[in-house]
């Protein structure tokens, strides 16, 4: 069996099933880009796919990066003068903006206000905030929730750590008949987010249950790193390594019902380019072709000039394009099995493509071959297209 035998042959509805149950059952885990919530990601992926898990120490140097301190977080929530819970980590992740530093003390609502983030323009939605490389502490929340905080005197608790210790990614790596390399990269740092990103993950992992027992002339390499650092980190300690990189794919946001995107590598025109927009071209599907900016997510890395990889991304509804984008509306009804399954035949047709494309070089390069003695001149009956068969034989 080959990769133009699993595209054709994909059951798209139970890959879909199959997708949305991993999605589902990573959802609750909160991840960041280091700590416990990564490692305990990979070792469910485990589960499915044998990938290898690699901790790099805090204080790394990569490149211009370093590899930052390690965040794991147990409990936090903040308490009225009563001793209710107002807001509690315990019921969503979102809660607590990620990587804050820990912090316990009574506060009045004028000096908490600052730490609170919510949208007001989508009242019902808890936001999704991030402050890796500033030491910030907050809380987000619906903003429906927010106009009901009276004036008081709150108990305000993180209990987090951020400590020395690694940053954690995984990696599998399928032999082909090459050494060539096709990567598929998906970021792990999202805690409860499902189109971005555990539709990611969740396409990755089948992409590689997959394509393990099939024959493949490219060997496969796929990284579930935390975004942007965990990029960075892989590229500057296998600097060697990203040369055989031929051909590469960022999995994001493939699980909304949205048309598709093709973001183009930063090159423009390479062969996964032409690959990409060729099957979206010929598909039944609605979709649009953007050109690269250093925007979005772990391609900017692979495309920098340094590298130049020739890394695009295929994803549904493109990046922040989407309201619930970095929302708790994100969520595991956001994304649906039927879409999921689409995205993955998508994918499977884009790196059949890959496999298949040959240049033929001819071996006859002193005038035509004489196709009749061959007997294959005019001989090709019953094609509607035997015309173009000639054509390509000439
Ligand atoms: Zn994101």
């Amino acid at each position: 069996m080959n990769i133009s035998d699993l595209s054709s042959e994909l059951d798209a509805a139970q890959a879909g099933l199959e997708m949305h149950a991993l999605a589902s059952q990573l959802y609750p885990i909160c991840r960041s880009i280091t700590g416990a919530g990564v490692r305990e990601t990979l070792k469910i992926l485990q589960q499915y796919i044998p990938l290898d898990v690699h901790e790099v120490p805090t204080g790394t140097q990569v490149f211009d990066w370093t590899v930052p301190r390690e965040w794991n977080i147990r409990d936090a929530y903040i308490k009225n003068s009563r001793g209710k819970k107002v807001i509690d980590f315990k019921t969503c992740n979102l809660h607590v903006m990620s990587y804050s530093t820990p912090f316990h003390a009574k506060l009045r609502l004028e000096e908490l206000k600052p730490h609170l983030f919510t949208l007001p323009d989508d009242p019902a939605w808890i936001p999704y905030r991030t402050s890796y490389y500033n030491e910030n502490w907050g809380f987000c929340l619906s903003h429906s929730d927010w106009l009901e905080l009276k004036d008081d005197e709150y108990e305000v608790c993180i209990d987090s750590s951020l400590q020395d210790g690694h940053l954690t990614y995984g990696e599998y790596c399928l032999k082909g008949e090459t050494e060539e390399e096709i990567l598929i990269s998906c970021h792990v740092c999202h805690p409860s987010l499902c189109n971005d990103n555990l539709s990611g993950i969740s396409l990755a992992t089948q992409l590689a249950l997959r394509l393990a027992p099939v024959s493949r002339r490219y060997s496969y390499r796929f990284l579930f790193i935390p975004g942007t650092i965990g990029s960075v980190t892989w590229l500057a300690l296998n600097q060697a390594l990203a040369a055989r990189i031929k051909h590469g794919l960022v999995v994001v946001c493939v699980g909304d019902g949205g048309r598709f995107t093709y973001k183009k590598s930063r090159r423009g025109n390479t062969e996964v380019d032409r690959a990409a927009v060729h099957v979206l071209k010929h598909s039944d599907v609605e979709y649009a072709i953007t050109d690269f900016s250093p925007y979005g997510y772990d391609e900017r890395q692979y495309c920098s000039p340094g590298f130049n990889l020739a890394v695009g991304s295929l994803s549904r509804s493109a990046h922040g394009t989407f309201p619930q984008y970095h929302t708790s509306a994100d969520n595991l009804e956001f994304i649906r099995p039927q879409d999921l399954g689409k995205s993955l035949s998508m994918y499977l047709a884009v790196l059949n493509v890959l496999e298949s494309n040959r240049a033929y070089l001819s071996q006859n390069q002193y005038c035509e071959p004489q196709l009749g003695k061959r007997g294959i001149y005019k001989a090709i009956g019953g094609h509607g297209d035997s015309k173009r068969q000639e054509m390509a034989m000439l």
